[in-house]
């Protein structure tokens, strides 16, 4: 058995001690740059050909596009640059030092996923562009922790980067080619205030919000009728009411109301039709009332990911792993990579259990397993594609 390098040890270090944290609070968000130049450097001393393309809204932000080789087809190694942030008076190694102990790499990113990256990048050293019969593209992006922003520049260019593509997201080493989406919408009512002892001086937004809920749990009721896939350990799409807020005192009329909800949407299902059909449903329930109703989404949201189970991509990694693809609970890059064309299977080393939790930790077993299979994948999409 070879060992692991230290140089690939080393890197992983120097990933998870390099900074870039996403969120959406100000006070968290910082710049991914540096990991991306530390990506750069060793890409093209790998020989690869380096494109960073800055965010346009943040161009303190950028993706990495690295290529071997050339011509259709090919490889995607995909991952993000960024993290989620962190409680460093609950962690017990320092979420920077990438400290190894108990067999583990400890660190913020080790699992999540900045140590795929480097992974990647050892593995693809074993081979030269002129062994290439398509291209292999080391994928790295910003922001996938906080806005995706970073996946979906790459989708609004439409430039399609490859045929198959992996992102290295914690699995287990178990191939996945399917999550649900993710949608968040706030629903507000606006009606009228005034005295309480007199309904007629007013319209209740509050009252209107109770029969929006009623409408949205028979809309819930329909949905897991007509949606099912038993792959899911929640088999159903689900809708969450998450939080409400309305009014100011017993003694007056509500005027405003406004509830946020969550609905996470199997794959099969768009976020286009989703939205849809929920503002027909609720224009239509309140249209002969006096309150004004509006909507506004939470953020961007995810789409499923529903890559077939017959892609190479998914044979492929079924075959070098054993194990059948799954499902997983979280959303990825996936849809927003399979809109450019490609077929993604999510599959990476380390536990999503330890992810976004102090001491986030990689076991050391996992590195060697990994570099054989991205080298056995490279082998197939790149070296002798079909
Ligand atoms: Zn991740």
């Amino acid at each position: 058995m070879q060992t692991v390098s230290s140089r690939l040890l080393d890197r992983i270090r120097q990933l998870i001690a390099t900074p870039s944290v996403s969120s959406v609070s100000p006070q968290f968000d910082q710049s991914n740059r540096a990991v991306i130049d530390l990506l750069a450097g060793w890409l093209e001393e790998a020989g690869f050909a380096v494109r960073i393309e800055p965010l346009l809204e943040r161009p303190d932000k950028a993706n990495l596009i690295a290529t071997l080789g050339g011509g259709p087809g090919g490889l995607v190694l995909a991952g993000h640059t960024d993290t989620v942030p962190f409680d460093a008076g609950r962690w017990r190694h320092d979420p920077f030092g990438g400290t190894v102990a108990e067999e583990r790499i400890y660190g913020l990113g080790s699992a999540d996923m900045k140590s795929f990256l480097a992974l990647a990048i050892e593995a693809a050293r074993e081979f030269a562009a002129r062994d290439l019969r398509q291209p292999l593209v080391v994928l790295a992006t910003a922001d996938e922790e906080s806005s995706m922003s970073g996946a979906r520049a790459l989708a609004a260019a439409g430039r399609p980067l490859g045929r198959h593509a992996v992102i290295g997201e914690p699995t287990g080493l178990k191939p996945v080619r399917m999550h649900k989406g993710i949608l968040m919408e706030a629903i507000r009512l606006e009606g009228r205030s005034g005295h309480s002892s007199n309904p007629a001086l007013g319209a209740s937004a509050l009252e209107g919000m109770h029969q929006v809920i009623g409408e949205l749990l028979r809309w819930r009721a329909e949905l897991q009728a007509r949606y099912r896939n038993p792959l899911f350990e929640v088999a159903v799409p689900t809708l969450n009411l998450g939080r409400i807020h309305g009014g100011d005192n017993p003694n007056r009329i509500c005027a405003d109301c406004e509830l946020h909800i969550d609905i996470r949407p199997l794959p099969g299902m768009t976020l286009a039709e989703l939205r849809g059909a929920l503002h027909q449903r609720l224009e239509r329930l309140l249209a002969d009332g006096d309150l004004k109703l509006s909507f506004e989404p939470l953020f961007s949201g995810v789409e499923a990911l529903d890559t077939p189970a017959t892609a190479a991509i998914v044979r492929a990694t079924e075959d070098l792993t054993g194990a059948p693809a799954g499902v997983v609970g979280f959303g990825t890059e996936g849809p927003y990579l399979n809109a450019l064309g490609m077929e993604t299977v999510t599959l990476g080393p380390g536990s999503v259990d330890c992810a976004h939790q102090p001491d986030e930790f990689l076991p050391l077993a996992a590195l060697q397993p990994t570099l054989d299979l991205l080298r056995g994948l490279i082998g197939r999409f790149c070296v002798t594609p079909e």
